[in-house]
């Protein structure tokens, strides 16, 4: 299927079948960008640091990286890893991220620890099985590890701190985390998670870690280009034209938009497809600004199915009906791309694109492209399944 090829599929990530099968379970269809940016280098054991605005799955992150690289069976009775939240609430959703994504490893055991729960059932629990993933709120850690050595944190392989700027921020909680990083072994892969992270957090972040993978993923990326199909054709500037009216017969559009780089080709386009039959209009530079308002609103009320545009209507075209964009002119660089393609949308918003490939220019953005935002574009296949965007 094309979505094997995408590496926004979990299936690309190499990780073990329970997971993926757990991860199909939570109806996860394709990967976050932050998933994408940060889980390849996770599951080798690499440290990170990763910054990302709030509900782009960091936690699945953090989660699928230890459950991955666990070995419950051959360390049972030992804590193999240790995740620190600043609240309760937090905590208590991490357990349970772990106990979701866990379902199909049933020899793996998680325990929270948050202060304000009576420390004797903790202790209770302690003494009939050691869990394998502590999830603690920091004080109550060090409670139970350093004040009352109840917690042997000798064996520990794996070390995360979820939302790590308030955590550290307050120095007594910084203490805390200092306390417990020293009851852990030297060698153990550090993982840290924020949705915000200032210059100064970001230094003290970093005297945990060890040559750490940074991704910091800014507002803007929020627009992402997975759950997108993205095909290139290799063409002749003098064959777009011919290749434009075979797809336009070929795809299943709800509404379309074609993208070129100037002001005259989308005037000459539009009307070679209006001379064509087909139901375009065009929006661009030049027009007096009422006009492209009007137009736009024309389109959005699907009076047109086909809109030709200069970059103008490039930045995140959110009509919700369009399924297709065809990058008649290449753009000048990834961002650009970003902006006529990428969705604003989450996770597994369905949708393809076409970038038409003419020049050496044009072969260079296309592998911007697919380094910057790691996803796979492949040539246009002969046919395209219509469900598959
Ligand atoms: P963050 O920690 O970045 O704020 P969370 O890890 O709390 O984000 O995830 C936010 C929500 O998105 C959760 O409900 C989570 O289950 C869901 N989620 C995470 N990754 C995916 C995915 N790949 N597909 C669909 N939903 C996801
Ligand atoms: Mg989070």
């Amino acid at each position: 299927t094309y979505a094997a090829a995408h590496s926004a599929n979990f299936r690309d990530f190499l990780l073990r079948s329970e997971l993926l099968r757990a991860i199909e379970d939570c109806g996860f269809e394709s990967a976050s960008e932050v998933q994408v940016q940060a889980l390849p280098q996770a599951v080798l054991g690499t440290d990170v640091l990763v910054q990302a605005k709030s509900g782009m799955g960091k936690t699945a992150v953090f989660v699928l990286a230890v459950l991955q690289q666990l070995e419950p069976e051959r360390t049972e009775g030992e804590v193999s890893a240790v995740v620190l939240a600043h609240t309760r609430e937090l905590a208590y959703q991490i357990r349970h991220e772990f106990a979701r994504f866990s379902k199909y490893m049933p020899a793996v055991r998680c325990a929270v620890f948050y202060g304000g729960e009576p420390i004797k059932q903790q202790l209770q629990l302690l003494e009939t099985a050691v869990p394998h993933v502590v999830v603690a709120t920091p004080g109550r850690l060090v409670d139970l590890t350093v004040t009352r050595k109840v917690l042997d944190l000798s064996k520990v392989k794996f070390f995360v701190i979820d939302e790590c700027d308030k955590v550290l921020e307050v120095l007594d909680m910084r203490g805390d985390v200092q306390q417990i990083f020293k009851a852990t072994p030297k060698n153990k892969q550090v993982m840290m998670f924020s949705a915000t992270m200032p210059t100064e957090m970001r230094d003290v972040a970093r005297k945990f870690l060890h040559n750490p993978h940074e991704i910091f993923i800014d507002d803007e990326s929020k627009l992402t280009l997975h759950g997108l199909l993205q095909y290139y054709v290799k063409l002749e500037e003098t064959d777009k034209n011919a290749k434009l009216n075979d797809l336009l017969d070929a795809l299943e559009f709800n509404q379309l938009v074609i993208f070129v780089r100037s002001v005259q080709r989308a005037k000459y386009l539009n009307q070679m497809l209006r001379e064509s039959n087909f139901p375009s209009i065009t929006i661009h530079s030049a027009m007096p600004q009422e006009e492209r308002i009007k137009r736009y609103r024309a389109f959005k009320d699907f009076e047109a199915r086909i809109l030709v545009s200069t970059d103008l209507f490039g930045r995140g075209v959110d009509v919700e009906r369009v399924n297709v964009v065809i990058n008649y002119d290449m753009p000048a660089n990834s961002d650009q791309y970003l902006h006529r393609v990428g969705r604003a949308g989450r996770f597994g918003t369905k949708g393809l694109a076409i970038s038409f490939v003419a020049t050496a220019d044009d072969h260079e953005v296309l592998e911007a492209v697919q380094s910057r935002f790691a996803v796979h574009i492949a040539e246009l296949p002969d046919s395209i399944d219509p469900s598959s965007y």
